[in-house]
């Protein structure tokens, strides 16, 4: 048929290198084995040569071509991540090949060529993934030989991993702010080391919240060897063979260079100055509604959830950028440059995504509760019952603390920007007002890592990634769901919404459920608490010590109904706020720095 064309005919019959390239540029497993062996057949078996040349010679080849038109925007991560699917499965069927060659000649020379060893983790008390895993597959398909360690992996075993290995780079990867303090330490200990100090072994960091200024700024200065910022995995081929090629030395200057301009411009920076604590609380907005009280009081466990109702509340838009497709979804379908890829890769993604919910892959669990609240302060108490005498949780909030401007008021006169904190949309104890928040914390992956093993057994990186990225995307799509349940009918303070899915992405609905870790409370220990009121051990989930959730496809926060509440930035505060707040917490001052580094300049 017209589909096997590639194959070739009779008429014009194709060579086994012209397969092999074909196979590995379009990702196409069907034939990867046979078409190996003939290769093998005619190269070893026939022409004498080695087993390694199959892979030096057809595969690199074609494995070259998928490089170049990668690095040329041709081709895009989620067929490359498919072409690394085809290579893997090439190379596995000639390791036994390989190993008995190596038996027989006891490995005389017997060096596979690759362009450096890299060993990469991501840090101690982080569990995410994906962006690691997609490095690791572009690295190896550019020859690299990447040693992926996994997730929550400790600094000391890093480093002697990679003294082992004798590793010639060491890339860290982590999702949440915690982590950048980590991958300081990791840098910080490399240079307590002379291994790493002396032969300046690069480091390279990676991960959605770091950054070029972070790196520049935090990280490079703990390490006298090259610390380097990796914004995405197309780059990190470019880095790393900048880092280890005949240019490097060049490299490295243009590198210290760079971050030393980034360094002072940091230093220069304005910065928005800062009210006092008190100054900034004269001028909270107090956000007054009439709170409608829930229907259902306390604590209610989801276990099981239906995932098929889940899936229907998925929000697709982040799932292209986890596979570096840019644009808004759906209009990202229809797009010029990546549009035939976003749509294989959504069809792939719904194919998969029914078999997790036929097969039950994943499990979804979920705990929320809603409960009397007052603000108290900055803060906003949770209490068991209605008599409001005993506390359940107290909710610390984080009040903005930089200097605000007025802007023009409705009448034309000014009036002030509000100096806001999230307790702020809720009810004042001393106002007399019976208000209610709640708290839930959701899971799609439960049986993840059961699922996750098998990809890897079966050397499909593809799906193995596609399988992570469906599972936080349920997760996400189980507190959407969620939340919609509470506003419709457990509390029911909009028991007639009626919004359609974009709506519910946009978040066009009342009320919001700020998650802690994000702008309006950065505080990622407010976990600590949320959890044990919770008790969402109960349903499978966890913190890590850098106060990541696991399983990693967890989504957790606060509800709050007030129709007039809203998301913003917290940003930077002051050391008086510090202070303060760690005697509202009857915490050490110094321990709570730690925690709120990020926010505190
Ligand atoms: N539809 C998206 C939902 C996640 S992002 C998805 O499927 O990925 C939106 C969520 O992030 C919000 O519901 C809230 O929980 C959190 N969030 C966003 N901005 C926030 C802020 N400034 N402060 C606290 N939480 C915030």
């Amino acid at each position: 048929s017209k589909k096997l064309e590639w194959r070739g005919t009779p008429e014009a019959p194709k060579t086994v290198g012209e397969r092999l390239s074909h196979a590995l540029v379009h990702g196409i497993t069907d034939f990867i084995t046979e078409d190996t062996e003939e290769a093998y057949q005619q190269i070893v078996v026939q022409g004498g040569g080695r087993p390694l040349h199959v892979i030096e010679g057809p595969l690199m080849d074609g494995m070259n071509i998928v490089g170049d038109l990668f690095g040329a925007g041709k081709m895009f991560l989620p067929q490359v991540v498919k072409s690394a699917r085809v290579m893997k499965q090439a190379v596995a069927h000639l390791v036994p090949y390989i190993e008995e060659e190596k038996r027989q000649q006891e490995a005389a020379g017997l060096d596979v060529t690759s362009k450096g060893k890299i060993v990469i983790a991501t840090v101690k008390g982080d569990v995410h993934d994906i962006g690691k895993n997609i490095v690791t597959v572009v690295l190896q398909c550019n020859n690299f030989e990447v040693i992926n360690m996994g997730v929550m992996v400790p600094c000391h075993e890093i480093l002697a991993r990679a003294k082992a290995e004798g590793a010639d780079i060491i890339g860290l990867s982590g999702l949440i702010t915690p982590s950048l303090e980590e991958m300081q330490y990791v840098a910080g200990e490399m240079d307590k080391d002379d291994y790493f100090r002396i032969k300046k072994i690069p480091l390279l960091i990676g991960g959605a919240t770091c950054s070029r200024v972070h790196t520049a700024v935090k990280i490079a200065p703990k390490y006298d060897g090259p610390v380097v910022y990796v914004p995405d995995a197309s780059r990190s081929v470019s880095v790393a063979q900048s880092l280890l090629g005949d240019g490097k030395q060049a490299y490295l200057d243009e590198l210290s260079a760079d971050y030393d301009k980034v360094r002072t411009q940091h230093a220069n920076k304005k910065k928005t100055p800062l009210w006092t604590l008190e100054h900034a609380r004269a001028n909270a907005a107090v956000v007054g509604h009439a709170p409608v009280v829930p229907r259902t009081l306390g604590r209610r466990v989801f276990k099981n959830f239906d995932l098929a109702e889940i899936a229907q509340y998925i929000d697709w838009g982040p799932f292209f950028q986890t596979w570096d497709l840019a644009g808004p979804y759906p209009a990202i379908l229809d797009d010029e440059v990546v549009g035939v890829e976003a749509r294989k890769v959504l069809a792939d993604a719904k194919l998969m995504l029914q078999k997790i919910i036929d097969g039950r892959w994943l499990q979804a669990n979920g705990v929320m509760g809603l409960f009397p609240a007052n603000r108290v302060g900055d803060d906003i108490v949770f209490y068991t019952d209605e008599s409001r005498s005993q506390v359940l949780t107290t909710w610390y909030g984080m009040r903005q603390q930089t200097e605000k401007q007025a802007v023009d008021g409705p009448d034309g006169r000014p009036v002030m920007r509000p100096s806001r904190c999230l307790a702020d949309f809720v009810a004042a104890k001393e106002s007399g007002i019976a208000d209610y928040a709640g708290l839930f914390a959701v899971t799609a992956g439960i049986g993840a890592e059961k699922k996750d093993k098998e990809f890897e057994a079966a050397l499909d990186d593809y799906s193995g990634i596609m399988f992570k990225a469906l599972a936080d995307r349920l997760a996400e799509a189980f507190a959407e769901c969620l939340h919609q349940r509470v506003r419709k009918d457990l509390w029911g303070y909009a028991e007639d919404e009626n919004l359609s899915n974009e709506e519910l992405i946009k978040e066009a609905y009342k009320g919001i459920r700020p998650a802690p870790g994000y702008p309006a409370c950065p505080d990622h220990t407010a976990k600590i608490d949320l959890f044990k009121a919770l008790q969402a051990d109960e349903i499978g989930m966890t913190l890590t010590e850098s106060l990541a959730m696991n399983p990693a496809s967890s989504v957790s926060g606060f509800y709050i109904g007030n129709p007039e509440a809203s998301y913003f930035n917290v940003g930077q505060i002051g050391e008086d706020q510090l202070a303060d707040m760690a005697q509202r917490r009857g915490m050490d001052v110094e321990e709570l720095r730690r925690y709120l580094a990020p926010n505190l300049g």
